[in-house]
């Protein structure tokens, strides 16, 4: 059987956010609420919604022996205190079982699903509730969602299941119809504006656009590594339209980075002569300097650029090249790099693969 004390780290970051508030007291605001909790529950909502964190939150809280009321709103929160509170904040606590894809497979496979199985039928160690978070829930194949099925009809008392996705419906329509399940929106861009600002972010408006409104990827988007590395990969576009960079060397260079010390684009303090990027990290930049030129062609004589694009200080640049692209050869290379996303989970040679992009980038200019 899998430890799950040895992976329950990453669930230390419970947290509800601002935007969580009135969900959080429609779903545990006050004791009666967490007494007749349902025992499965499918969070469900867009990536950087802060559905982990609120899971974590919520786990703690269904796990707490004194939830207290909060001050202000007077909803209910974990104590902080207790033996529950302490287990869980070090990282150990037995009766949370969290289960996600091992670290060197993209999927949640049967066997493991069976072993939390097992993990249900037991006891309780602290003689209180225990909860499962499966995170992403999509990430189980047919054969481990099947197995679970009857543990979520018929959970052991006391157990609450918490089922984690941003792909609702990619979930088996029987694992959802077992489920209540909660939508959890992105907060309004306002609201958003205002948390990045509370977190010292500077330029909230730019990082929520190329975070597609999420707070807590625009907030990793501030990092210093990530933001160089974006500039590194817009201003290989623009050389390349300009003609002051050739496709192979401009590939060759953005490649290199993925060489340096491996740092995923998080709150890294890389100075900026160390910049590294992840492969996707540079996928996702060229995607979305793609993306905002295809929408500057398509768009721009119906409404402001500034409304659809990411990258929002680069937008004169993008304006001006809007002007000189073969569109329908800009929106096959959009596809490719789709095809990308996914050609990078395998073993491809990326520094071809990013020579291949950009040449092709070049053939979409006039
Ligand atoms: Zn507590």
């Amino acid at each position: 059987m899998s430890d799950p004390a040895a992976v329950s780290e990453p669930l230390l970051a419970a947290s509800l956010y601002p935007w969580h508030q009135s969900l959080w007291q429609q779903l545990a605001g006050d004791q009666p609420k967490l007494d007749n909790f349902p025992h499965a529950l499918l969070l469900s909502g867009l990536a950087g919604s802060g559905k982990k964190a609120l899971a974590a939150y919520l786990a703690q809280t269904l796990m707490c022996h004194a939830p207290l009321p909060e001050p202000h709103n007077a909803s209910l929160q974990p104590c902080q205190q207790c033996r529950s509170c302490q287990l869980f904040n070090s990282g150990n606590h037995p009766d949370l079982y969290y289960l996600s894809t091992p670290e060197d497979k993209k999927i949640i496979p049967v066997v493991n699903v069976r072993d939390l199985i097992q993990w249900t039928v037991l006891s309780s160690q602290l003689l209180h509730k225990k909860v499962v978070i499966i995170e992403p829930a999509d990430a189980m194949n047919q054969n481990a969602a099947n197995s679970l099925l009857k543990t979520l009809e018929e959970p052991s008392a006391n157990t609450v299941l918490i089922l984690v996705t941003s792909k609702k419906q990619s979930l088996l329509p029987t694992i959802r119809s077992r489920c209540q399940t909660l939508d959890i929106a992105l907060p309004e861009t306002a609201a958003a504006r205002h948390w990045l600002q509370e977190q010292g972010i500077e330029q909230p408006e730019l990082m929520l656009a190329l975070a597609a409104g999420s707070p807590i990827k625009a907030r990793d988007m501030a990092d210093e590594n990530a933001q160089a590395v974006r500039k590194m990969v817009l201003d290989s576009v623009l050389q390349i339209a300009s003609g002051s960079n050739e496709p192979v060397s401009a590939a060759e260079r953005l490649f290199k980075l993925t060489s340096s010390k491996k740092t995923k684009t998080t709150r890294s303090k890389a100075g900026k002569n160390n910049v590294s990027a992840s492969v996707s990290d540079i996928i996702y930049w060229l995607d979305s300097v793609w993306t905002d030129l295809a929408r500057i062609s398509q768009l721009q004589a119906l409404i402001d650029a500034r409304s659809f694009i990411s990258n929002l200080d680069y937008e004169q640049d993008l304006q001006q090249l809007s002007n000189r692209l073969y569109l329908k050869k800009l929106l096959q290379l959009s596809d490719s790099v789709n095809k990308a996303y996914f050609e990078i989970q395998g073993s491809v040679n990326f520094n071809l693969l990013l020579e291949k992009l950009l040449i092709n980038w070049k053939d979409c200019l006039k």
